[in-house]
This record gives structure tokens, sequence and C-alpha cells, in this order.
């Protein structure tokens, strides 16, 4: 049986709860204390995109290689490159992160590899970016 659920958000949304009568109110009670399903989509959109900017300006200073792929490929590699690259800003205490990561473009690259921890993603940047050569100025540069 479907129950018409008013949430804390106040939409109203049908749900199919299963179970006891008991198991059945307690799951109605609980429901009325959250949000619709379209506030909590809402929400999380709202939330990653301001963890995407939080991670966005945390390697604004950095010089990162632009980004080659297709235009799909390139939008969610450039929020893993942001989201890995402040979170190694972090844990440099604010400094600059090994640049061999910043030097790497490839947008598939940074897809196949999002899962890695940090110093696996750190030796496979190093292996994957062989024409990085440091700079006196600190800034990453490929070779010609
Ligand atoms: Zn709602």
């Amino acid at each position: 049986m479907t129950h018409c659920i008013t949430h804390a958000c106040g939409h109203e949304q049908a749900h199919y709860i299963p179970g006891s009568t008991s198991e059945k109110a307690r799951k109605a009670r609980w429901l009325t204390t959250t949000k619709c399903r379209a506030c909590f989509v809402a929400d999380r959109k709202a939330e990653d995109a301001a963890a995407g900017a939080l991670d966005d300006a945390a390697v604004a200073h950095l010089r990162l290689a632009p980004l080659v792929g297709s235009e799909r490929q390139v939008g969610w590699a450039a929020s893993i490159r942001a989201k890995r690259l402040a979170r190694m800003v972090q844990a440099a205490g604010g400094g600059d992160p090994d640049p061999a990561c910043a030097a790497v473009g490839d947008a598939r690259w940074w897809i196949d590899h999002r899962d890695l921890s940090d110093a696996d993603l750190l030796t496979k940047a190093r292996a994957a970016a062989p024409a990085y050569v440091p700079a006196s100025d600190g800034a990453a540069r490929h070779a010609a």
C-alpha cells in the first residue's frame, strides 16, 4: 500500500512502505522528519557545487596543464583533479603538492585513476608525465 507522506520540507510524496503495521507507522513517522526526494537531490547538488567551488579555490594558485579529452571527460576530470589536488594542498599544509599531478592534462587519465590513493596517484603521475621538467620558478613545464 502506498502512503502519502508530508515531508519536513512541506512537500508530499508517495511512498511504498512494506512491513507490519507498527513498522509502517514507524517508517511513516520517520519519513515526515526527512526531506522529499526532490529537495534531497537539490540539497546534494548544492553541496557538491559548494564543495567543487572550495576545491577550485584551493587549487587556483597552481599551474595546471590544460585538460584534453571530450567535453564530458574534461568536465568530469576537472572536478576529480580539483578535488584530489585540493586534498594534496591541504596535506602539504597549504603548500604546493608534487607538480607531477598538475602536469597531467589527459582527462581520461584522471578519470581512470580517480580511485587511487594519493601516493599511488603521484607514482602514476610521475610515470605519465615523463616530459615534465621542474623549472627554477617551481612551475610545471613540458619539455619542447
Ligand atoms: Zn521537498
